[in-house]
């Protein structure tokens, strides 16, 4: 489905006629998207400019140089002492710069703040001193990702409050720099799980977390781990289920999780065998015909799972439906398929799946939804179950973490899909703008960050939502 204002804003005549008639319009900035598997220099050449207190400089350090990432370190002399060992074994020496210093025609590609020595109200005036000088800088495209001690880790009300406060600064800027196609992220580290947090650096400072922004992330060390954190071909080996995989998101997700290493198992209903079929022979992966409301499904998934494959690592509860009508005018059978296919079934598949064949160190992922999160018109069954997944997420990971399995929801947002585009023009229009990039996502958008849950480097999240909005202007 075509996106007018993108299209215009491709063009620069056009781009230059829309700004000089005044309009009050802002014209979206199209995405920079990554294109193939993941690579182990994933950000070569592009300039990172590091802030902050230093408390997770090692870490840093460490990921940067070796996704081949040009640090520009703010701060003392002293400031740029953790990334020269790291800089010469990867060939990316740092460069210091004062603080205020701000050289002439230097762009960033990249802007991380590490607050987690932010720990009184007086002390969030830091923020204001490094990104001042630095948002002018941030390229089309570009990265912020701000570090920070988790506010309900802070025994003293004052140093959860300057916690909490990163939480309401990085949403706003995520909400200024959007319609340069920019995105800005808070990551909250635990005490503890500091080496937990290499996966999601990478990923949300990659060209893969494109519609990943105003969000914020919690990396704990709760799910055991014990593996390796491998950062190319990551699912090597591993065998992913994805349900409602014949197209949308899930065939999406399918490619994705093919291309990094799984052997994909392809599932949808039985009357979608043609599209099913198509997706399971590109990615190369094995075909399973089952309706997820099935009484037999779970049975018949697990058996399958562990005759032909032995197991499974990765599960992706995709499959979804709505059903959607005003409650007064809604039938109790519209209520039951929508919480069926999108909760229960999901709910009565992983219980079969925990028995056995899923696998210790497994990852657990499910499909929610922005609208079910915020709630919508004509919606109660669907934001029931899309929010009913928010609660069981977070409750399976508690009894998983000791396996090493991590469990997760995804909200995307308005992903242009067949189910979006059944919406009325209007409608439509309107909810691809109300969010900070002011666009559509795709479903490879979601996709991506599904396959980076997946991986291994994934560990320190759990229990989690993660939206793939586009920095909707809806929802918490
Ligand atoms: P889609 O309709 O394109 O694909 C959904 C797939 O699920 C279909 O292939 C369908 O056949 C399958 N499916 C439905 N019922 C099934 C059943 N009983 N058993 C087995 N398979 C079944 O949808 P999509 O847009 O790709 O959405 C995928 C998921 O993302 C859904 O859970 C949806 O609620 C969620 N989501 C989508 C959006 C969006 O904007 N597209 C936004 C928020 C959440």
């Amino acid at each position: 489905m075509s996106d007018l204002l993108l299209d215009i804003g491709q063009n620069p005549r056009a781009r230059r006629l829309v700004q000089s008639l005044g309009l009050p319009i802002s014209l979206p900035q199209k995405l920079r998207r990554a294109r193939g598997p993941y690579e182990e220099r994933e950000l070569f050449g592009r300039t990172v400019v590091v802030g902050g207190c230093g408390a997770l400089a090692e870490v840093l350090a460490d990921v940067l140089a070796r996704a081949g990432a040009d640090p520009h370190v703010v701060g003392e002399a002293s400031a740029v002492d953790p990334y020269r060992g790291p800089g010469e074994a990867f060939g990316r020496p740092p460069v210091l710069l004062a603080p205020g210093e701000v050289p002439e025609g230097i762009r960033a590609d990249a802007l991380v703040f590490d607050g987690c020595g932010v720990d009184r109200p007086e002390h969030l005036r830091v923020l204001h001193e490094f990104f001042h000088g630095w948002i002018d800088r941030l390229d089309r495209c570009g990265r912020i990702v701000v570090l920070g001690r988790p506010p309900e880790d802070r025994k003293k009300p004052a140093a959860a409050a300057a916690s909490a406060a990163l939480e309401g600064f990085t949403r706003s800027l995520a909400k200024e720099i959007g319609k340069t196609g920019a995105t800005a992220n808070l990551v909250y580290v635990a005490d503890g799980a500091e080496d937990r947090l290499q996966g999601l650096l990478r990923f949300l400072l990659s060209d893969r977390s494109v519609y990943v922004t105003a969000q914020p992330f919690r990396v704990s060390a709760q799910a055991k781990s014990a593996e390796a954190t491998p950062s190319v071909r990551p699912l090597d080996g591993r065998v992913a289920l994805v349900t409602g995989a014949a197209r949308g998101i899930g065939a999406a997700t399918a490619e994705l999780l093919a291309a990094e290493g799984a052997k994909v198992v392809v599932l949808d209903r039985p009357e979608d065998d043609g599209p099913a079929s198509r997706v399971a022979r590109s990615v190369g992966g094995s075909l399973l015909l089952v309706d997820v409301t099935d009484p037999e499904a779970p049975g018949r998934i697990a058996d399958d799972l562990r005759e032909r494959h032995g197991g499974v690592d990765i599960v992706v509860h995709n499959a979804g439906i709505t059903r959607d009508k005003t409650l007064r005018r809604m039938t109790i059978e519209q209520w039951d398929q929508a919480v069926d296919v999108n909760l229960s079934s999901v709910a009565r598949i992983t219980d079969t799946l925990l028995e056995g064949p899923l696998r210790d160190g497994g990852r657990i992922i499910c499909l929610s939804s922005i609208a079910g999160i915020a709630g919508n018109v004509g919606q109660t069954n669907y934001a029931a179950s899309k929010s009913g997944l928010v609660g069981w997420v977070a409750a399976l990971a508690r009894r998983t973490a000791k396996h090493g399995i991590t469990v997760n929801a995804i909200a995307p947002g308005f992903i242009e899909t067949r189910l979006t585009a059944a919406m009325p023009m209007m409608l439509r229009e309107a909810a691809r703008r109300l969010c900070a990039l002011g666009q559509g996502g795709l479903p490879e958008d979601v996709g991506q960050t599904i396959a980076f849950l997946a991986t291994p480097g994934a560990h320190g999240l759990t229990g989690q939502v993660v939206r793939v909005c586009g920095g909707a202007l809806v929802g918490r």
